[in-house]
Order: C-alpha cells, then sequence, then structure tokens
C-alpha cells in the first residue's frame, strides 16, 4: 500500500485549548477512511489541517510524499467536500463545475469538454443549464461532488456532506459516494459523527474523542473488538450495555451488581470490579434455566423487523428479529454467548 496522506505526530492548539493531540494516521492511495467521534472531538480540525485550512502546531503532514508546512491550500491540490454545497448561486451547474478550472487557466472548451465528462459520471447530464436554487439537495450535492472530483485531485476530504439530506437521501447518496470513490479509485476522508455512515462506507474508521485518536481499524474489527468502553459504546446501534459485575470465584463467569450469574469465555482474576458489556443484538430471550438474569421490562418498541425492549430502569436494551409476546412489567429471562461478553476496567475503561 502506499500512503497518500501521512499525519505523524499531529499537533493543534487553539490558544490555551489542545483540539488535536498526538495524532499519527497514515492514508493509503485509494482507500475511503472515515473520521468518527462525538461533536467537540477534533475531526473538523483535522480534516481542515490536511486541507491547509487549520495551521498544524506540531508534527508533519506529507500528501503524495510531500510535505505540506506551509504550502498553501490551493497547492495541495485535495477538494473539500462540505454539507453546505458551497455552490456559486448565480453560476450555471456548468459553470460551477468548471470554475476552478477556469482559475487554473484551463481553456473555455477544454473545461466544457471536462465538465461534460463529470456530469455524465455525477449523474449530472441534464442539469448543466440549471441554477443551484433549481436543484434538489441530493442534486446539489452532486454539484458539489462534481465540483470536487473535475480537477482530479490527490484526495477529497468530506465535511459532513449529508447532514443537510432526509434520511433516504442520505442512505442513497452513501452509496453514490463511495461508488464514485471506487470508479475513480479516489483517496477519501470522510468527516462523520454518524458511526452508521462510517461503518457502511469506509474501509478504516478512526474513533476520535478530545483530540485523541482512541482506535483506528477496519469497520468490523472495531466492532469486534473495541480496545476500551468508549469505542464499544460509541460504534454499534443501539449502543452496547454496560453493567457492573464482579467476577465470580471461578473466575469464570460474573455475578451482576443488579443480580444474576452469567458465564463468561476464558479466565478473569476472580473478585475482579468490571464493567460487562453486552451488545443489545447479542441478548436473547431465554426461559427457565438457561436465562442467565432477569430484568423487568419496561417499553418494548417495534419497527416490524426488529423488536426493541428496554428494561424499568432503562440501564439495558435488547433487540430481537422476532416479534414479542412480552409486555411491559414482565419479567424476562436473558442469555448471551460467552464470547459475546466484554468486560472493561471500570476506573480506566480499558479492554480486560
Ligand atoms: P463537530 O462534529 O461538532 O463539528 P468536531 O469533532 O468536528 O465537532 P472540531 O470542529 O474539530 O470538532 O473542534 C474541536 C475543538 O476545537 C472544539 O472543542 C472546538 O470548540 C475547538 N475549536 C475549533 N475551532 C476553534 C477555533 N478557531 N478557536 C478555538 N477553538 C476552536
Amino acid at each position: 500500500m502506499t500512503p497518500q496522506i501521512e499525519l505523524i505526530d499531529i499537533d493543534k492548539h487553539y490558544g490555551a485549548f489542545h483540539a488535536l493531540k498526538n495524532i499519527t494516521l497514515t492514508i493509503d492511495k485509494g482507500s475511503f477512511v472515515a473520521l468518527v467521534g462525538p461533536s467537540g472531538c477534533g475531526k473538523s480540525t483535522l480534516l481542515r489541517s490536511i486541507a491547509g485550512l487549520e495551521t498544524i502546531t506540531s508534527g508533519t503532514l506529507r500528501i503524495a510524499g510531500q510535505t505540506m508546512t506551509g504550502v498553501p491550500p490551493r497547492h495541495r491540490d485535495i477538494a473539500m467536500v462540505f454539507q453546505s454545497y458551497a455552490l456559486y448561486p448565480h453560476m450555471s451547474v456548468e459553470q460551477n463545475l468548471t470554475y476552478s478550472l477556469r482559475l487554473h487557466g484551463v481553456k473555455k472548451a477544454e473545461a466544457r469538454t471536462k465538465a461534460a465528462e463529470v456530469a455524465a459520471t455525477t449523474g449530472l447530464s441534464h442539469l448543466l443549464g440549471r441554477y443551484p436554487r433549481q436543484l434538489s439537495g441530493g442534486q446539489r450535492q452532486r454539484v458539489a461532488m462534481g465540483r470536487a472530483i473535475i480537477r482530479n485531485p490527490k484526495a477529497f476530504l468530506f465535511d459532513e456532506p449529508l447532514s443537510n439530506l432526509d434520511a433516504a437521501l442520505r442512505v442513497q447518496m452513501r452509496k453514490e459516494i463511495r461508488a464514485l470513490h471506487d470508479r475513480l479509485g479516489a483517496t477519501s476522508v470522510y468527516v462523520t459523527h454518524d458511526q452508521i455512515e462510517a461503518m457502511t462506507m469506509a474501509d478504516w474508521v478512526v474513533v476520535m474523542r478530545d483530540g485523541i485518536i482512541e482506535q483506528q481499524g477496519r469497520p468490523l474489527d472495531l466492532y469486534d473488538h473495541p480496545v476500551n468502553q468508549f469505542v464499544a459504546g460509541f460504534i454499534g446501534s443501539p449502543a452496547m450495555n454496560f453493567l457492573p459485575a464482579t467476577v465470580g470465584q471461578d473466575g469464570r463467569s460474573i455475578a451482576l451488581e443488579a443480580g444474576g450469574s452469567v458465564p463468561i469465555a476464558g479466565q478473569a482474576s476472580p473478585g475482579e470490579k468490571v464493567v460487562a458489556g453486552m451488545r443489545p443484538e447479542h441478548l436473547r430471550v431465554a426461559e427457565g434455566p438457561a436465562a442467565a438474569f432477569h430484568v423487568e421490562i419496561g417499553t418494548i418498541e417495534s419497527t416490524g423487523s426488529a423488536t426493541y425492549l428496554t428494561s424499568r430502569d432503562g440501564s439495558l436494551q435488547v433487540v430481537q428479529s422476532e416479534r414479542t409476546p412480552l409486555a411491559p412489567g414482565d419479567l424476562v429471562g436473558l442469555e448471551i454467548e460467552p464470547t459475546n461478553i466484554h468486560l472493561f476496567d471500570p476506573s480506566t475503561g480499558r479492554k480486560l
């Protein structure tokens, strides 16, 4: 794999505020990398630093092998796509597409030919004469994409590009952006706070919190092997349940604080206090001796394809694909495969 963007020990301070802490990340050529994390974790700052819209305080940033220190945004040869689209309202789609080429001295006829190519790639051919106000949200998003790809940049940087669109269109545009990335053989960095978007679009997901990278890896590796409670709770929807517990004297089961004993995989330290992570989709309703513990049902929600059971105290959620004969107030028995239980250190949050 050839690295296309390299971030080595990057720090960014805004005055006294430390927004990026020791960020090291390699983005391979042709990969689609998602930066995710809660609001304020530094995703946009990292993206803007790659673009050169923010100056990093220390560390090294290379794009296609070239160190970017002192290189202004327009000379970095990368394209940014924002949620606001940033289209020029007084220009037609074609003019929006060709604007940056014309700015770089490309002749009008050549620019128009390229615009026609890009319009065909992005499904905009029949809209070239329209103005942004005459377009739907999805079409505007495509123009923004088209404008980015027309220059054949070294990388695409996306900053929450789909957050203005409704849910159905977002799902469709997700697929379109990913397909376009593959067709172009592009390198893309995609910022989102939506972990589903990150998981479904990216080859590599970077989870950030408070200016640091908590974990990076392939989407399903993050889901299967979160290194700490934060990542475990952030990746996966609905979120993982966290239940305080103590390891039993045999080291092979845990006693839940709320009652019940659950077998675990492997060997833990007897008597150790832990937080047991159990994904809602891994818990199963069980009867009789198969039930490891019981909870009282508070609410039941069904979307038709899935049923969501939430405990009376709100501390536990179960998702199942079957419909349920249960009702609020029922005491329900639950079981889980020992290999699906994640144990965390209650004080550090680290995976045990
Ligand atoms: P969101 O999802 O809300 O956009 P984010 O993860 O993209 O969040 P950033 O915009 O990168 O977060 O901001 C990271 C932190 O840096 C925030 O705490 C923010 O308040 C702070 N910050 C961003 N820009 C500046 C600035 N120009 N001056 C001071 N602090 C800033």
